[in-house]
């Protein structure tokens, strides 16, 4: 299988295809502005010393400062990093906020590590890169597995290094230390919002029976937000598997459920699926809101969703898109459905330059007009090239780009 680098590129490249951008600006969107790999020494509990992996790829700044989640995984790598910067760039495009795309990443399985241990990693993170981090210049955020505590942890070091009193180098932060109202379910409720101005133009159904794979920030915040809309979510599942009721699932029971088991399965009035049974399960929209590459050549032929909304970063291989290009299944790309959590990560940057705190309405009511013009754009701009969502949001982010790329 490809690595999701090569699989960005492909995309690149079928959107070259069909409209002519020019070979020097597609061949400069090829390589990052800059990738930097780090190693961060800590002191473990245990008094040893451990040596970890880290990233920060500053993809492309043509419309504002680099911006994009860190990420601890223990699979996480260069390329992996690399692709999600990519992705960040077109995704700030796409939703129309001025900045550019990076990402960064630790190789570490966070689950090893004490909360102390946990902290000084995070801290070795910010001093190895605060020289090229800042307000105007790399704004990182979170991603899987790193919370609003890690993000507080990195800006009180990044003040401590440089003075900055803005607080806006990172984002994501929690509340009292000058996080955005609202950020917490941004990504679920944009891409709720993505949906619902989608929905009628993809003939779904008013009411829709809707299976998410994965049950963390993203995969439960639209698990609720769906529910409250009238929707009914039938399968959920994390890393250990998932439940299914025909009928629909108590989200918020669920979720308590979670808590005391540390797991889904078992769930009552529900059927134990496995996580290959859910991505294959009859329903009208599929949610990927776990990882990169679930949905591939492989599985593609078997999804019996009516469309696919990518709230996970690449979930479907290019291999993927293609066949359910071809089943007639649409797929509201990751650039444009999961948009909603940069915008609100642009909100908080806005605010704490400003000295101002918004209210969680006011913060949704500038959120939902954004999500909706870019789907309107995006649409048309699918329709005018007749190709799918991606290459019509691929196509709106790279006008944009270009036109600002000296
Ligand atoms: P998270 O760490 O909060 O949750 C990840 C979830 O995926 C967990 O429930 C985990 O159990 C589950 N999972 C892990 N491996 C799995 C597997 N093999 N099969 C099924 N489930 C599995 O992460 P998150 O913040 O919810 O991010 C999820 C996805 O959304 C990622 O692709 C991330 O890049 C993307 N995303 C997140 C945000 C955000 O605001 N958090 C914004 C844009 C995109």
């Amino acid at each position: 299988m490809n690595n999701p680098f090569q699989n960005a590129m492909a995309q690149l490249d079928k959107v070259a295809k069909i409209k002519d951008f020019g070979v020097e600006f597609i061949s400069r969107l090829r390589q990052p502005d800059r990738d930097v790999r780090i190693s961060i020494p800590v002191k473990m509990d245990d008094g040893s010393l451990k040596i970890f992996e880290g990233y920060r790829v500053e993809y492309n700044n043509a419309l504002g400062p680099y911006k994009g989640g860190i990420r601890y995984h223990h699979d996480t790598e260069i390329n992996e990093v690399k692709a999600l910067a990519f992705w960040m760039s077109i995704k700030c495009a796409v939703a129309g906020i001025p900045m550019g795309g990076g990402k960064g990443g630790i190789t570490v399985n966070p689950e090893d590590l004490s909360k102390s241990e946990l902290e000084r990693l995070s801290r070795g993170w910010v001093q190895k890169l605060a020289d090229i981090l800042g307000p105007h210049k790399d704004v990182p955020a979170p991603d899987v597995n790193t919370t609003p505590e890690i993000m507080a942890w990195m800006a009180d070091e990044y003040a401590k290094i440089t003075g900055d009193k803005t607080g806006a180098t990172f984002t994501g932060k929690p509340l009292e230390v000058g996080g955005s109202a609202g950020r917490g379910p941004a990504t679920g409720l944009g891409g709720f919002y993505v949906f619902d101005a989608l929905r009628k133009e993809l003939g779904l159904p008013e009411k829709c029976r809707v299976v998410i794979q994965g049950f963390g920030n993203v995969g439960f915040n639209a698990a609720e937000i769906f529910t409250k809309n009238g929707h009914s979510v039938i399968a959920i599942s994390d890393s250990k598997g998932g439940v299914y009721n025909a009928n629909g699932l108590d989200i918020v029971k669920l979720a308590e459920y979670k808590k005391t088991s540390s797991t889904l399965t078992g769930f009552e009035n529900s059927k134990n699926i496995t996580n290959e049974e859910l991505l294959e399960t009859e329903c009208d929209v599929l949610i990927p809101a776990a990882f990169e590459n679930v949905i591939t050549d492989g599985n593609a032929g078997k999804v019996s969703a009516k469309a696919v909304l990518e709230l996970a970063n690449g979930p479907l291989t290019p291999e993927a898109d293609e066949i359910l290009f071809k089943k007639s299944i649409p797929v509201i790309p990751d650039v444009l459905a999961n948009s909603g959590g940069v915008t609100v990560s642009y909100f908080e940057w806005d605010q704490n330059l400003k000295g101002e705190k918004w209210a969680e309405k006011e913060v949704n009511e500038k959120l939902k007009p954004m999500m909706e013009d870019a789907s309107r754009k995006i649409l048309a701009k699918a329709k005018e090239s007749n190709t799918d969502l991606r290459r019509g949001a691929f196509i709106l982010a790279l006008e944009r780009i270009q036109l600002k790329t000296k």
